[in-house]
């Protein structure tokens, strides 16, 4: 079955992907980038000896992936949903680091390049029996602050799902920041309900939670002021959260916070339990995002089981 190697890979799981630099004189922070997971980075301010920080991931994929070979890495976790099994992924960083790009593709919404969103439909309608159903939930959290009525679509075709989720980025709250003039300040869930039987006839009814989160970069509080700032606050809380839930999970500890955040409540189903759970870390090369990219790779470790 899909899950057995899986299984074997544990329920939480981290990668890192870096994001090719927009420019070619823009001095990168990445050093090396090992076939086995590990990462190191360069303090642009320090020497080559005292500036390097190691990390250690699942998986690390550098600039030149493509969209194939993550996709193809994530395959098998996409097709336990097939097994009963609730999955969740995730997009984590800051903005412009390529969460988007990895969820849903380029901007402009070209068709070359789509991203996980598109192919797992592809590939889970692609191995659908006749008799089971395919249902997309698309909801877009408000400010982290609550949920407006989500809706369910029943849909036929890869182009009905396409549809769908260009109106969930058109639904979605993009506004100006300090730091980003079209900086995406919220949460985008697409949800896939399975119901069906498996081979030996007993019902299946799973989901997979496909989520480009907000941002992650924290917001300077001189340069933001009223509903900006409480937004920002929101956000980082709820990012936050879902941190402390997969390091709770992580850890296997008796008490799992999934009641602090909306967020981590709309997941709860599945994240835990023998759920699984994938977190994208993106990081931005660029010198000037330093600061940013040591936040979310410490983020990252933290959330991770290695
Ligand atoms: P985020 O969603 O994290 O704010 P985006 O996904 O919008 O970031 O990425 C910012 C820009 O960089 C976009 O123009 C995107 O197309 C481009 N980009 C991001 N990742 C890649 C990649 N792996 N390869 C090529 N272009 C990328
Ligand atoms: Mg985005």
């Amino acid at each position: 079955l899909y899950n057995m190697v899986q299984d074997l890979k544990g329920n939480i799981r981290v990668y890192c992907r870096i994001r090719p630099s927009f420019s070619y004189e823009a001095k990168t922070v990445i050093d090396f980038v090992g076939d086995d997971g590990s990462l190191v980075i360069l303090d642009p301010l320090k020497s080559q000896k005292d500036g390097r920080k190691v990390f250690q991931f699942n998986r690390v994929f550098g600039p030149a992936a493509t969209q194939d070979e993550v996709f193809k890495d994530t395959q098998p976790l996409i097709r336990s949903v097939m097994d009963g099994y609730n999955v969740c992924i995730f997009a984590y960083g800051q903005t412009g680091s390529g969460k988007t790009h990895t969820m849903s593709g380029p901007s402009g919404g070209s068709m070359k390049d789509r991203g996980i969103n598109y192919l797992a439909l592809k590939d889970l309608k692609s191995i659908f029996l006749t008799k089971h159903t395919l249902e997309i939930r698309s909801c877009t959290g408000d400010n982290g602050l609550s949920l407006p009525d989500a809706t369910m679509h029943p849909v036929k075709s890869t182009a009905d799902v396409l549809n769908l989720m260009k109106l969930g980025e058109v639904n979605r709250v993009v506004s100006s920041t300090a730091i980003n003039n079209s900086s995406s300040r919220s949460h985008s869930v697409l949800t896939v309900h399975v119901h069906g039987k498996d081979i030996s006839g007993s019902t299946i009814h799973s989901c997979l939670h496909l989520v480009d989160l907000a941002g992650s970069e924290r917001v300077d509080k001189s340069e933001v002021t009223g509903d900006r700032l409480k937004e920002a606050q929101y956000i980082n809380k709820s990012l936050s959260c879902l941190g402390d839930v997969i390091t709770a999970l992580a850890q296997k500890s008796s008490h799992i916070p999934y009641r602090n955040s909306k967020l981590t409540l709309l997941l709860q189903d599945s994240l835990g339990g023998h759920a699984k759970t994938l977190m994208f870390a993106h990081v931005s090369p660029e010198e000037d995002s330093f600061g940013e990219t040591v936040s979310t790779l410490k983020f990252a470790q933290r959330v991770s089981t290695i």
